[in-house]
């Protein structure tokens, strides 16, 4: 195993819950830093922005920079850049930190009223997503051929206090079967945005076995780093239990479980030794 060079946190679950700081999070990140450890934050979520997501990582105590921060929404933006498709047309469903993160990588995001045949149909978790949302994406894909892309697949969005609500990949599911196409999903566990995380670091080249994936859902933080090659950190402040990390398999299986971030840099040095 090559020496730690960087860490990459998922952020719900695993920095904070609903509106607190998870315990040890602040030094745990002072202390990577201080021993010139790069660290990331990468999340699934579209909803937010990246210099959202500086803000609200702030009020969490925690300061960040833009390259330090990769959205599943961002991660699309280049995705589609990458392969050629600047500029293009999109509907979206979604938040508006997707829809403002697409203007600003030079996308023509199109609304409900506007009604511009589109090149794409993007969607993320979306709050309002209604009927007629659902019935102008089917229209984009089965009359002007729109391609559809998932910001991410979550079957559900956990809240605080353990309440479940839908998540993106419900909606998607929605316009999946409206327009019997399946969509392209750019988020974790694919590990694209890590891919684009890592670059952003100056970490694109390193030896993948030196970067930390630490998160708290094993479908997708977990099989994520694993897929990449990374070690991966199952810390049970989130969605996963220590029993599920212990009975999960193959692709799903972490390389280390802790119950809270503080355990984090005393595991690393025994790893590091
Ligand atoms: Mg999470």
């Amino acid at each position: 195993m090559a020496a730690m060079t960087t860490v990459i946190f998922d952020m719900d679950g695993v920095i904070y819950r609903g509106s607190e700081t998870l315990p040890g999070v602040v030094d745990c990140i002072r202390n990577l830093r201080d021993h010139l450890i790069k660290t990331g934050f990468l999340t699934n979520n579209s909803v937010r922005s990246r210099e959202d997501y500086i803000e609200r990582l702030r009020r969490y105590g925690i300061d960040s920079e833009i390259h330090e921060i990769m959205t599943s929404g961002e991660a699309t933006a280049r995705y589609l850049i990458s392969l050629g498709y600047n500029g293009q047309r999109i509907y979206v469903i979604g938040g508006k930190g997707l829809a403002t993160t697409l203007t600003a990588s030079g996308f023509e995001v199109d609304t409900l009223d506007e009604g511009n045949p589109c090149d794409f149909v993007i969607i993320g978790w979306d709050r309002e997503i209604s009927f007629n949302k659902i019935a102008r994406a089917q229209h984009e894909i089965l009359v002007n051929g729109a391609k559809l892309i998932a910001t991410n697949a979550d079957a559900m969005f956990p809240t605080q206090g353990g309440r479940l609500l839908p998540g993106a990949g419900s909606m998607v599911a929605a316009v999946e079967r409206a327009s019997g196409t399946s969509a392209e999903i750019i988020g974790k566990p694919r590990d694209l945005s890590l891919r684009y995380l890592l670059d952003e670091l100056g970490s694109g080249s390193d030896d993948p076995s030196s970067v930390w994936v630490v998160g708290d859902r094993l479908d997708t933080d977990i099989t994520c780093g694993n897929s990449h090659g990374a070690v991966t950190v199952l810390v049970t402040t989130g969605i996963a239990s220590r029993k599920d990390g212990e009975q999960a398999d193959g692709m799903l299986r972490p390389d280390h479980i802790i119950d809270k971030i503080a355990e984090l840099p005393d595991l690393i040095t025994e790893a590091d030794k």
